[in-house]
């Protein structure tokens, strides 16, 4: 079931050439419509592609406004209820809405170290593009049922 975003709270990240839930939908989904000329609200983003959504929950997480909400399988949130979360930048929580109108909140913390200080090739060796070719270089040898890569079957000349 895709997201679908809250016209009454999106604001367009404010007029950013890239929005959040564009930045962050790993399938391109999200687009913004700034004159209004797709969706009839300006500045106002949509998801462009329900049916390739696969409801990673990225938008949802990362937009500002809690304007992007998932329309949920009915046998995992009933009708009437709703699943919205609020990120931090440590913890995320989680306002869970039952369909007799009870809300509960769960808040998990995220994270093990200050955000922004991950270097994800801290350490890590450059990678050296002359050994794209070698053989091996995919799969070092032979081990449970897995063979050697052939070069000239993954690599394109
Ligand atoms: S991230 Fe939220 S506020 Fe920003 S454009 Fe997308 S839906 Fe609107
Ligand atoms: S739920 Fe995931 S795939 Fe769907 S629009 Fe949001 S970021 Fe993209």
């Amino acid at each position: 079931m895709p997201t679908y975003v809250r016209t009454d709270k999106c604001d367009g990240c404010k007029g950013q050439d890239k929005t959040a839930c564009m930045y962050i939908c790993p399938h391109d989904l999200m687009k913004l419509d700034k004159d209004g000329s797709e969706t009839g609200h300006a500045m106002r983003a949509f998801n462009q592609e329900p049916e390739q959504c696969w409801e990673c929950y990225s938008c949802v997480k990362i937009c500002p406004q809690q304007a992007i909400e998932a329309r949920h399988y009915a046998d995992i949130v009933p009708l009437g209820g709703q699943v919205q979360p609020l990120r931090g930048s440590d913890s995320i929580m989680w306002t869970i809405k039952f369909r007799n109108g009870t809300l509960k909140r769960f808040k998990f913390p995220i994270r093990t170290t200050p955000e922004g200080s991950i270097d994800p090739y801290g350490g890590k060796p450059s990678a050296d593009i002359a050994k794209i070719a070698e053989n091996g270089f995919f799969n070092h040898m032979e081990q449970n049922g897995y063979r050697v890569g052939n070069p000239a079957e993954l690599i394109r000349k």
